[in-house]
């Protein structure tokens, strides 16, 4: 079977759950049997997310290879099991960036580079380098229809109908129908002039995901289509759901798969959505519940713990309950301490972080988890705390930090690495305080090694793991037996023991840091070990109190 290509626009305003609809529609193609990849397009001049802030633009998402990637590449490897790369995602920086490298090693000829064709082949070339070994390549535009910056790439994707083949090609637009208070009617207007707009530059959208908190129904499904120029049945609807995995239910029930592969004239076996329905039905009755204190900087914007707070959704799925956050912001402690309802929480997260706001009050709900035998997780920044925290415990020890806050710290605790292996470029990498900010982390994938009889042998039932990395400060090893001998347990390395990777106490109900973002690996139908046992000695301990 010849490559189908899936293209998925959005209308009328951002935040539609264009992502969460992408990868509901490569999770359905994947319950019909086909193989799939998906590739999410940003049409910023940022070359990566990687030094943009999370409070603009949300979570980075790292991947195995270690690119620094938009969040929606997250919830394509939530819901499929398509493989994601640096190829996986694209913005127009990294566009100009290979047309201009081009240019400047004269492989354009002397000709005018210009937006079309040039700028529009290397789009398409990037869509395209995606299609071997799948049967489908799904590719979400970023942005709204009618931003300037997006026009290449719906150019670009305008184009390849006529490159491909009809039968090769489906849009599919994602627009908005609200339900207007005070008239009691569902408005279609909205979605008329989006479509209108992407009509304007040459796209015909094939299906219509309308948003919309209500089912539609058949006389404002048939008006749409009238006005859009779209088949009655190619009207979907995109109602508000509960749960986010409940989404490629919603869409399978409305006809979506089965109309995409009716427009690419594809046969492919039943769809079997038996995984989805039986994991929204658990999440939708659950048999408990805990509270989970997520202390943090960016606690207004969750976008920026997606991955964490998806992980912790996981890990309540496999112990049946539900997990309630409770978003602690750091700063918060610092001025009034560890309040009530902090107090009360079962478990406590430090998840990752850049950046010296509120890092006494991390490292102060830190101490109350280990006071007080509260089930302690943290992550990345989160571990590195920790070791401060109990650095600072020692008498010798007590002005300890991470060089990274304090770098006139007597006892760098945790410190900048001069020299690392990079893993995946099999380089020696090299660093310091005036390097570049972008690209000099240890990112991507890495193996550690765990020790038997810890908490993460317990969850992982496995001696060697690989994770994902994200930062550039590691564990002082001139510290490590100074702290190991005082009850601190180093459960993790890296092959040659030169890194630690995780952190426990042993003496205490559940007390594990670790140096990776374990969060981007967790699956709904795979939860993540850790975040798994972690939810299960919070629920423990809240059991033991009752
Ligand atoms: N700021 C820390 C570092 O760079 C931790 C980073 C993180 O939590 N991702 O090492």
């Amino acid at each position: 079977m010849r490559t189908k290509f899936i293209f998925i626009t959005g209308g009328v305003l951002s935040s539609l759950g264009k992502g969460l609809a992408s990868a509901s529609i490569g999770a359905l193609m994947e319950a019909r049997g086909l193989t799939i990849t998906l590739l999410k397009f940003d049409p910023y001049i940022n070359v990566d997310p990687g030094t943009m802030n999370p409070f603009q633009h949300g979570e980075v998402f790292v991947t195995d290879d270690g690119a620094e990637t938009d969040l929606d590449l997250g919830h394509y490897e939530r819901y499929t099991h398509a493989k994601l790369s640096q190829k996986n995602n694209c913005t127009t920086g990294r566009i100009y960036h290979s047309v201009i490298t081009k240019e400047r090693r004269g492989d354009y000829l002397g000709g005018t580079v210009q937006v079309i064709p040039h700028i529009t082949d290397e789009i398409k070339g990037t869509i395209l380098e995606l299609a071997d070994n799948v049967d489908v390549v799904i590719t979400e535009v970023g942005g709204t229809v009618g931003d300037i910056e997006s026009l290449p790439f719906l150019e670009a994707i305008r184009q390849l109908k006529g490159d491909l083949g009809r039968e090769n090609v489906c849009y599919i637009h994602l627009t908005l129908v609200p339900h207007i208070k005070a008239a009691g009617e569902l408005k279609t207007k909205p979605t008329q002039h989006s479509v209108k707009e992407l009509r304007e530059i040459g796209i015909q959208p094939d299906i219509l995901l309308c948003r919309t908190d209500r089912f539609l129904p058949p006389e404002i499904k048939a008006k749409i289509a009238l006005f859009c120029n779209v088949e009655q049945d190619a009207v979907v609807t995109a109602k508000d759901v509960e749960t986010i995995y409940e989404v490629p239910v919603v869409f399978h029930h409305e006809g979506l798969d089965e109309k995409i592969v009716e427009f690419l004239h594809m046969w492919t076996k039943a769809p079997d959505l038996s995984m989805w329905e039986n994991i929204v039905g658990k999440l939708k009755n659950p048999t408990d519940e805990v509270t989970i204190a997520v202390v943090g900087k960016y606690v207004n914007l969750r976008d920026s713990y997606k991955s964490l707070t998806e992980a912790l959704v996981h890990g309540g799925l496999a112990n049946e309950c539900q997990v309630n956050l409770q978003y602690v912001d750091s700063e918060e402690i610092e001025h009034s301490g560890i309040g009530d309802g902090m107090s009360r929480a079962d478990g406590i997260l430090v998840p990752g972080g850049f950046g010296q706001r509120g890092i006494e009050g991390k490292i102060e709900a830190i101490r109350h988890a280990r006071e007080h035998g509260v089930p302690f997780f943290g992550i990345c920044l989160g571990m590195q705390l920790a070791v401060v925290e109990y650095a600072r415990n020692l008498p010798d020890l007590q002005r300890a930090h991470s060089a990274e806050f304090d770098p006139d710290t007597p006892h760098p605790v945790i410190y900048l690495m001069k020299e690392w292996i990079n893993y995946q470029k099999d380089t020696t990498e090299r660093r310091d305080e005036g390097s570049d900010k972008g690209g000099t982390m240890r990112l991507g994938a890495y193996p550690c090694h765990i020790k038997k009889g810890s908490f993460a042998h317990k969850a992982y039932r496995r001696e060697v793991i690989t994770e994902r990395h994200r930062h550039r400060y590691e564990f002082n090893n001139r510290y490590r037996e100074l702290l190991t001998d005082k009850g601190m347990r180093t459960s993790g390395l890296s092959p040659d023991n030169e890194l630690v990777e995780i952190i426990e106490i042993p003496d205490h109900p559940w007390f594990l840091g670790c140096q990776f973002h374990p969060e981007f690996k967790s699956r709904l139908w795979d939860p993540h070990p850790l975040f798994r046992e972690f939810i299960k000695a919070s629920l423990n301990d809240k059991r033991r109190r009752r």
